[in-house]
């Protein structure tokens, strides 16, 4: 999907940062933090694109595929 966001918090377009590959390991990665209970991907690397409100700097991530 390529269609825009907009920011949770300000409403203002969010803007896309790039696509980063985040470690899954567990509850230990830092992926595992943000997507709970996403476990069953034990190991890998998860692909997100990271996007940034560029008025109140609040970060968001998307699955790529969605
Ligand atoms: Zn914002």
């Amino acid at each position: 999907m390529s269609g825009s966001w907009t920011c949770s918090h300000c409403n203002a377009e969010l803007q896309l940062i790039g696509e980063e590959d985040f470690r899954v390991g567990g509850a230990a990665g830092f992926a595992g933090m943000l997507l709970g209970g996403w476990n069953q991907l034990s190991e890998g690397t998860l692909a997100l694109q990271m996007y940034r409100c560029p008025q109140c700097g609040h970060v968001d991530f998307f699955l790529p595929d969605r």
